[in-house]
């Protein structure tokens, strides 16, 4: 259960430089054409739980200030309305221990895919770089609720992307910045996609092709740790 209440942010706090981080993503994310308006949220873990962006704001209008602090009860231990999107951030980081950070957004064409319901297949190599030879699309939920969470979470398992069905996509990382190059990457495979279909069907990599190239990334720059 949500308890609303706002606490002043202690400018002494070590999560200071997190909250700081936290703006910083959002905006590289605006600023990149991922999340436009109001639209998709952010969260990172800390000692207590997890900082998250604060719900209805558009980027220009948040400041490190806005981030709001949890726990994994749902409770706010600091600041004003979380993300209405609280539920799936709580549960990621609660149930994915190598996870530090979770990004939301509605860019264009991963929503594109997502209105189609289909899971992105392994028409591309870096497809692997969601840790498997799918993107899987979670079935419909309404947003800001616990089965959006539950749907998500299925679609992420062994994952570290996923699309909701007429809606965006969820991107994890072991960092904020990891996570925004995965959504960076997801994006891009989306367009590339979408693209293909328009112009014929793409060719899928096989079960075996998608291992040799998971294997090979085991060693690969940013995606060889989680
Ligand atoms: P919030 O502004 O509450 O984070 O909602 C944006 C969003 O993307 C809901 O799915
Ligand atoms: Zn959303």
């Amino acid at each position: 259960m949500v308890k609303h209440q706002r606490c002043p942010v202690d400018p002494g706090s070590p999560d200071q430089s997190l909250r700081r981080k936290l703006l910083h993503i959002t905006k590289r994310l605006g600023d990149l054409g991922l999340n436009r308006g109001t639209s998709g949220n952010c969260s990172v873990r800390n000692a207590s739980g997890f900082l998250i962006t604060p719900s209805g704001m558009t980027i220009d209008e948040m400041s490190s200030e806005s981030m709001v602090s949890m726990d994994f009860s749902g409770s706010i231990i600091g600041g004003g309305a979380p993300s209405s999107e609280w539920f799936f951030h709580r549960d990621i980081l609660q149930h994915r221990p190598e996870v530090g950070a979770v990004i939301h957004t509605h860019s264009v064409f991963a929503t594109t895919l997502s209105c189609l319901r289909k899971d992105l297949p392994p028409f591309h190599y870096m497809v692997s770089v969601a840790g498997g030879a799918n993107i899987r699309c979670a079935r419909y939920a309404l947003f800001g609720t616990q089965a959006l969470s539950d749907v998500a979470l299925k679609a992420l398992d062994g994952r570290r992307a996923c699309l909701l069905a007429n809606h965006g996509m969820i991107v994890l990382g072991r960092d904020l910045d990891v996570a925004l190059a995965v959504a960076v990457e997801v994006e891009t495979l989306c367009e590339q996609y979408l693209r293909a279909l328009q112009a014929g069907e793409p060719y899928l990599l096989t079960d075996d092709e998608m291992s040799e190239v998971m294997e090979r990334f085991k060693g690969y720059g940013l995606w060889a740790k989680y």
